[in-house]
């Protein structure tokens, strides 16, 4: 299972929190279209809407006006190739004797079966095969005997993989973040509260301001009156595993995400890319949108003459060509989602910018549109280094099979999309534009080496899997 989601949790010293997470919701749109939830709770109760579908549709006023309450958390879901199943729709929400839970996850645990098998073996019933209903029974169950700081400490002691969570347990919302921080997750302030987001776009919706990211292994607890915050360093950790295609790819350039502000970030990519393989054309392009921070930063860095054009225009009501389940099908979605504008394009050599190749469909459809449209020359230029592996940590990528770089060199794939010339963006320039060093970054889908311990594949560190089966915080 693949999840690529944004959540968010807020609480507020008095006021209804189900639209702050309604728009918050909206403002991360982008991290997923399958499902839309809200968890509430007013002190007594706790009050949940999930359906399938975008923000707008799964929520009409009167759902609104039923979620009772000052504190609560969202959840945006992103689709699997292919299914669409409601089983799997977030926030996941139970009462148990220790409490009503409500959970809402980006990211994806690697030892998810380990923990079902332990906990249904001691009588918990399954409803779902997700991973956030196994942290949900294994929260539940450590609260009987412990503190709540104490029982997501001990839940955290035994999860291993990738999370970004906000939870309600009763009225009172938190924010966890794994121990190496792969998904984002970051803390800001309204004028009557505090607010739990995966980007700082939904805070800025909000009118709020951006207080700092949640440290990787940190628990956040919001004060359920508004007032404030509480932060537990629960896991220390000396090496982090960010997911630079959040960077690339999949978080709004508007965002600030561990001190970057996104757009900025493609803009120095795109100026890198120039640097390492620049082209003198006479038009420089972004494929819209994705394309867009990395050709403006690109064409910056050119010498004059070589200028920054839209020559491809995109039409918004089409969805994403990733979940279009056939080759046939994404080929299609492809030209009704952008076409050339002849005039930029016509008569004109052209370098067209994207942020990353993944099955190769969009570059391969965009060449040849180009070429139709009358481009003499045709140079392709990607902000990401070639996507050779799967991403296991919830992003929502394709398997090695359909991935075009797998098993090609840069010169075979040039020659399948027809493109004059290609080139990708080193994973140093990656690391340099972000600020840190490679090894404190996920790059599992471009080196096929992980940060976590995933059978089958190759790590690229020391990694502790933490054994399933008796577990103390104080371990
Ligand atoms: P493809 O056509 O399969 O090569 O996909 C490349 C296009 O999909 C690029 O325009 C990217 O901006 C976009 N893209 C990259 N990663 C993803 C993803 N995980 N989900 C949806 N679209 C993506």
């Amino acid at each position: 299972m693949h999840e690529k989601c944004g959540v968010v949790g807020i609480s507020t010293a008095d006021r209804d929190v189900a639209r702050p997470l309604y728009y918050s919701l909206y403002a991360l749109q982008h991290r997923g279209q399958e499902s839309a939830g809200i968890v509430t709770h007013d002190g007594f109760q706790q009050y949940e809407h999930v359906e399938m579908g975008l923000v707008g549709d799964a929520f009409d006023e009167g759902d609104l006006d039923s979620l009772n309450g000052s504190n609560g958390i969202g959840h945006v879901r992103y689709p699997t190739s292919g299914s669409v199943n409601n089983c799997c729709a977030q926030p996941f929400s139970v009462s148990f004797k220790s409490g009503s839970l409500g959970l809402a996850h980006n990211g994806n645990l690697i030892n998810t079966d380990e923990i079902r098998e332990e906990l249904a073996a001691l009588g918990h019933a399954f409803t779902s095969d997700g991973d956030t209903e196994v942290i949900a029974h294994d929260l539940a169950r450590n609260l009987l005997e412990e503190d709540l700081v104490r029982a997501v400490k001990r839940t955290m002691s035994r999860i291993h993989g990738s999370y970004s969570l906000t939870i309600t347990h009763d009225e009172t919302v938190l924010g966890v973040r794994d121990p190496q921080g792969n998904r984002p997750l970051c803390i800001g302030e309204l004028d009557d509260g505090y607010v739990l987001a995966s980007e700082s776009a939904a805070i800025d919706t909000l009118d709020g301001e951006l207080v700092r990211d949640v440290r990787p292994g940190e628990l956040v607890v919001l004060h359920d009156d508004g007032s404030g915050f509480d932060t537990y360093q629960l896991v220390e950790t000396e090496q982090t595993a960010h997911c630079f295609f959040e960077h690339v790819y999949f978080a709004r350039p508007d965002s600030v995400i561990d001190d970057e502000l996104v757009y900025e970030v493609r803009r120095d990519l795109g100026g890198a890319l120039w640097e390492e393989s620049g082209i003198e054309t006479d038009v420089v392009m972004p494929v819209p949108d994705s394309g867009r921070a990395f050709a403006s930063g690109y064409a910056d860095a050119a010498p004059e003459g070589v200028d920054f054009a839209e020559g491809l225009m995109k039409n918004r009501y089409v969805g994403r060509t990733f979940i279009m389940p056939t080759q046939d099908e994404r080929e299609r979605a492809v030209r009704l989602k952008l076409n050339p504008i002849k005039s930029t394009v016509e008569g004109k050599t052209v370098t067209v910018i994207d942020d990353s190749i993944v099955r190769g469909t969009t570059s391969s459809q965009l060449v040849e549109l180009l070429y139709e449209a009358g481009a003499e020359e045709v140079h392709v230029r990607i902000g990401a280094p070639p996507i050779v592996a799967p991403c296991y940590m919830g992003i929502d990528m394709a398997s090695r099979e359909e991935l075009i770089a797998a098993d090609k060199s840069v010169d075979e794939i040039r020659e399948e999309i027809k493109a004059d010339s290609l080139s990708y963006l080193s994973i140093g320039a990656i690391a340099d534009a972000l600020g840190t060093s490679d090894s404190n970054l996920c790059l599992g889908c471009v080196t096929g080496e992980y940060p976590y311990d995933i059978e089958g594949e190759q790590t690229d560190r020391e990694v502790e899997r933490p054994a399933v089966g008796h577990s103390s915080a104080d371990d």
